[in-house]
């Protein structure tokens, strides 16, 4: 499999989330994203999902924890959310961002998730789920083309369960692997990591150019999942909008002062604004 080296082309379409908006959009012009995660002790990574959804542009963000505790310390802390039991998410009116945090629990939810006729993000224990379930993997694959796009999030290790292999023959070939699971689920893939590679049944695969190993630290995977059901949730175009996302979120990255020094005078000029 070969790739495009940079995401150039797809870029040139892009609308990022703070670019002008017409005069008279409102907050359906930019779509809904219902996020499903956050199991005990792991509301945190759907919150970070929901969060990142937000600031991505999304037009309204609905989080359905599974933890009930977590449920009124969210609201409290992040008013513009909604903040729903999972039973009460509009899974065919919204994009749908599922699995970060939601542990073993989420598997129940997949087959409601799965029959979803909007546009997926699974990420996690979705993944997991699906990896460990043949009746989960045939929903999948019979989604496309009854259904709007579906956008795998995988780290090497999740892709290795899906492909039943290792990580490490995953890593050895990640534009093949990539492109493997695109084919077999017929899905967008981003295959997570240094140059994170975004593939699709029929398209060059991309390998992401920005992002760096700040990146490497928990939490920023569910960041990624909720941006890119922003960018989805606004665009008619999967696969631009998936590349678009994961270069926007590297280049957060990459925008991070690298030393203490400059992330003080940063911090202090923001506080400042
Ligand atoms: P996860 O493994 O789900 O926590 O997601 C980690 C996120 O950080 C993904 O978007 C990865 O592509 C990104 N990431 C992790 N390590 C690196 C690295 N060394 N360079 C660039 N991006 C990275
Ligand atoms: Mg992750």
């Amino acid at each position: 499999v070969t790739a495009q080296k940079t995401p150039t082309a797809w870029l040139q379409h892009s609308q990022p989330a703070h670019a002008p908006r017409a005069h008279s959009s409102h907050k359906g012009s930019f779509g809904d994203v219902a996020v499903i995660g956050g199991a005990p002790g792991m509301s945190g990574a759907a919150m970070l999902a929901a969060l990142a959804a937000l600031h991505g542009g999304a037009g309204r963000v609905f989080v359905g924890l599974m933890d009930e505790d977590a449920k009124h310390a969210a609201t409290a802390a992040h008013p513009p959310l909604m903040v729903r039991d999972i039973t009460h998410l509009a899974l065919n009116e919204s994009t749908v961002v599922c699995g970060c945090g939601g542990g073993d629990a989420v598997h129940a939810l997949m087959p409601q998730v799965l029959s979803s006729s909007q546009q997926l993000v699974l990420d996690a224990d979705a993944l997991n789920a699906i990896a460990r379930d043949t009746a989960l993997q045939s929903l999948l694959k019979k989604r496309s083309p009854r259904h709007k796009p579906t956008v795998l999030t995988p780290h090497p290790l999740e892709a290795a369960r899906l492909l039943n292999c290792s990580a490490k023959e995953v890593q050895k070939n990640r534009l093949h692997a990539a492109q493997q699971l695109a084919n077999t689920f017929q899905c967008v893939v981003v295959l997570k990591g240094s140059g994170s590679i975004i593939a699709s049944p029929g398209h060059t695969p991309v390998i992401n150019a920005s992002g760096n190993a700040r990146l490497a630290t928990a939490g920023t995977g569910d960041v990624l999942a909720g941006l890119i059901g922003a960018y989805l949730a606004r665009s008619e175009d999967p696969f631009a909008a998936t590349c678009q996302a994961v270069f926007a979120h590297g280049q957060v990255a990459n925008a991070w002062p690298s030393d203490a020094a400059a992330l003080d005078a940063a911090l202090l000029a923001a506080s400042v604004r």
